[in-house]
């Protein structure tokens, strides 16, 4: 898969270039040590026909705060970074893309005082990441990073080399993904999702402090209140997500999506009949600024 062809534009350091003569300088921190910060962010076409890229605002507040959170200086203005957004679809003539800003550090090295950072907005044409059908997901055997040793809440780059351990593991082994465990063994998150399990009539899913606040989690919560769903964040053993009646994993690429089989042992609820498929249908239309009002309806226990 290419990412970009001799056409495609990107926006660096304030100016719009072709992404095949855009350069960087290959003694970069960031490349070496993984010291940049990056967010992934959807446009979606509304009903309207508009293309609004969806919580903008709320995707570059946590960009901000992911590069505060290791010190890398940020000198950029928000409302700057998404028109910079926009105009990058414009250029490319995309509608329903994935946008990836990117904030990276030339090779002043680690004196504090020193730092620049450079910005790289991208776009791409990009499908359902994680594909429309349920998952079968293993439990990782890598835990997610220690919150002592590392900034959790940051979306670092670096931080991702433990995402891409599990999500390799779980696909070597024949899964489609992996849900992994906070360093006390209680259910974190998937290698780039949140995840949120229904258990008689409830929704469940992590508190923050050692998972990335994910917006799309935020959204769901926002969802389960206006839908009046029940809803609690706690700690679960993985023990609990096992006895869940249906679970599903949710982030900006994934956007929604139901799981079939924990470690093999499918889920009771079909996902079909699930509070899942609901909040997928409700996310649906948060994101197409459709109107919603369809009525979760349990399905008759026989
Ligand atoms: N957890 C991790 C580790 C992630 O990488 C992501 C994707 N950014 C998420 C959760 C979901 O976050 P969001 O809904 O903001 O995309």
């Amino acid at each position: 898969y290419s990412y970009y062809d001799q056409n495609t534009v990107l926006y660096l350091n304030g100016e719009y270039l072709k992404a095949a003569e855009a350069k960087t300088d290959l003694y970069g921190q960031s490349l070496h040590y993984g010291y940049a910060v990056f967010e992934g962010i959807r446009a979606y076409k509304t009903i309207k026909g508009e293309v609004k890229i969806f919580k903008a605002q709320e995707h570059f507040d946590r960009f901000k705060r992911s590069c505060e959170l290791i010190h890398m200086p940020y000198p950029f203005n928000n409302d700057e970074l998404i028109a910079a957004c926009y105009k990058v679809l414009e250029l490319n003539k995309m509608e329903e893309a994935y946008i990836r800003p990117l904030a990276f550090c030339p090779p002043n090295m680690t004196l504090k005082a020193a730092l620049e950072t450079e910005i790289l907005i991208c776009a791409w044409d990009w499908a359902a990441y994680l594909g429309e059908k349920q998952l079968r997901v293993m439990t990782s055997s890598y835990q997610r990073p220690n919150p002592k040793a590392f900034a959790i809440e940051s979306k670092t780059s670096g931080l991702y080399v433990n995402s891409i351990l599990a999500s390799q593991e779980a696909k070597e082994k024949g899964y489609d993904e992996a849900l992994l465990l906070d360093i006390n063994g209680y259910v974190a998150e998937g290698p780039g999702a949140n995840v949120f399990f229904e258990k008689d009539g409830k929704i469940i899913t992590p508190p923050t402090g050692n998972i990335l606040p994910g917006i799309t989690r935020a959204t769901v919560i926002e969802l389960c209140h206006e839908l009046n769903i029940p809803l609690e964040e706690k700690l679960s053993t993985i023990e609990e997500l096992r006895a869940a009646d249906s679970a599903f994993f949710c982030g900006t690429a994934a956007e929604l999506i139901g799981w079939e089989s924990l470690d093999g042992q499918p889920f009771t609820k079909p996902w079909a009949d699930s509070l899942g498929k609901y909040l997928q249908k409700a996310y649906k239309a948060r994101v197409l600024e459709a109107e919603f009002k369809e009525v979760y309806k349990p399905a008759e226990v026989v």
